[in-house]
């Protein structure tokens, strides 16, 4: 057996984390403070996120493109609002080619301003409209306070850069993404719920007219930003002048998106299944859905691993990604345990006995619960096994954000709710920076979204300040 256990998330969930983002070999540090190796099985899974984002996003009408990683300081600086809220976070080069540079180049920290320039050249008269256009890309965005997978100084992700005739057309595509590409991602495939909501204005995007997120809560009572999509209006265009002739002849500015979506997923899909004994993954995502672990004794070795390795070819031509652990070295126990530290949603368990009685032995990740099942039918069964775990997991997460949501009638209440990070708390607020503000003071926790589709609060007046309320905010501490 590997020989120490995890921390218990309920008394060190940071370090719960960090073992568990390390043992089962998802991600480990680089010598660069704050940026990270990606190993193999956390590549896989990014790879499956990758592709179902991917998917949607061409089903959606967009085209993938890709621009260097290397942005001139002056075309990035020329969205002032934008180069304001980087600026601290932004790496530069000056020196290549064995001499200083004339000028200084930035790696992007997001690519809106390289990308716009580019626009300019692209966009002469609406007839070169909509552009639908995403990258997957790298940034950089040197941080202070890094934590793997969450929060690091270079992150891979995908950003879509829209370009449309009319204001109510970019909304629409913001929206659009928003549910159709994101949340569809990250509820069917992360089987993470989220809150779909509007950011308050101290929380958008910089130089963004909206910024729409979603919101998931971890299992510390923390929330963690999922993905964001932003409506631009015509800013970015006015900064890098772009204009177009439109269809009434005359010059006007396009109406700008941007949005994406990066590598934090996977530690938020630790963070919102993991258990103690480690990661738990939903089968959509899960780079070996089913786990065959042979037990065998010296006399009848070559029967059971010849059965498992045929049951393996079986899986496999159901469609499921199988991985056959016939390592000798380690015996069953060991693989179990590493198995559910890894996440992977389904065991089959097979040995001599078990071949005599033509069965097999499943095991459930997400409930521990195990089964007998006939050797002949489990091909056939296993699907639904694997669609019934993939449900069960988003049914338990989102009964634990329900219980995790209070709608507090005080402020007094809501501090101390929030203070515990006892999750999201629901309640009225009065639109004013005033009362936003001291509540982070008080709380450590932020507005995390305006929802849309707003559910009524426990009272229709701010919970700060008891003035009218403008619309119900949801706060939290979040990551
Ligand atoms: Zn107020």
């Amino acid at each position: 057996m590997s020989a120490v256990r995890l921390p218990q998330q309920s008394q060190d969930f940071p370090a719960w984390y960090g073992q568990v983002v390390r043992r089962a070999g998802l991600a480990e540090n680089s010598p660069v403070r704050g940026a990270m190796v990606i190993k193999p099985y956390g590549y896989a899974i990014w790879e499956a996120i990758q592709r179902a984002l991917d998917d949607r996003i061409k089903a959606t009408g967009h085209e993938n493109l890709y621009f260097p990683v290397l942005v001139p300081a002056s075309v990035l600086a020329q969205e002032s609002t934008l180069i304001e809220g980087f600026a601290p976070e932004v790496a530069l080069v000056t020196r290549a080619g064995g001499k200083e540079l004339d000028e200084p180049l930035a790696l992007r920290p997001t690519s809106e301003a390289v990308i716009w320039a580019a626009y300019g050249r692209w966009i002469e008269s609406y007839r070169d409209l909509p552009l639908l256009y995403n990258q997957w890309a790298n940034v950089v965005r040197w941080e202070l306070r890094p934590r793997i997978l969450l929060r690091t100084s270079e992150f891979l992700w995908q950003e879509g850069h829209t370009a449309h005739e009319t204001e109510d057309e970019a909304v629409r595509e913001v929206l659009t993404i928003l549910h159709d590409v994101y949340a569809d991602v990250v509820e069917n495939v992360l089987a993470m719920p989220v809150l779909r909501g509007r950011k308050s204005a101290s929380e958008r995007f910089p130089g963004a007219v909206e910024t729409y997120t979603l919101e998931a809560l971890m299992r510390d009572g923390k929330a963690l930003q999922a993905a964001t999509s932003h409506f631009l209006g015509q800013g970015f265009a006015r900064a890098f002048g772009v204009t177009y002739t439109g269809r009434d002849g005359e010059e006007q500015h396009p109406y700008a998106t941007s949005w994406g979506a990066s590598t934090r997923l996977v530690g938020g899909l630790v963070m919102a299944h993991g258990d103690d004994a480690g990661l738990r993954l939903p089968p959509a995502v899960a780079p070996h859905q089913v786990v065959i672990v042979p037990i065998v004794r010296e006399d009848d070795r070559v029967q059971v691993l010849a059965a498992a390795a045929a049951l393996a070819d079986d899986l496999r031509a159901e469609g499921l990604r199988v991985r056959l652990d016939d390592r000798e070295e380690h015996r069953p126990g060991f693989k179990f345990h590493e198995w559910e530290l890894r996440g992977v949603p389904c065991r089959v368990e097979i040995g001599p006995r078990d071949l005599a009685a033509g069965s097999v032995t499943v095991a459930r990740r997400d409930t521990g619960a195990k089964a007998t099942v006939a050797l002949a039918a489990l091909a056939g069964e296993l699907p639904a096994l694997l669609a019934d775990v993939q449900a069960a997991m988003f049914a338990a997460a989102r009964a634990e954000q329900e219980r995790r949501t209070a709608c507090p009638d005080t402020y007094a209440e809501m501090v101390a709710w929030l203070r515990e990070a006892g999750g999201f708390a629901r309640a009225g607020w009065c639109g004013g920076e005033d009362c936003e503000a001291r509540a982070k003071a008080d709380t450590a926790a932020t507005i995390r979204c305006l929802p849309l589709g707003q559910r009524p609060a426990a009272s229709d007046r701010c919970v700060v300040c008891g003035e009218a309320s403008e619309a119900v905010a949801v706060w939290a501490q979040a990551y």
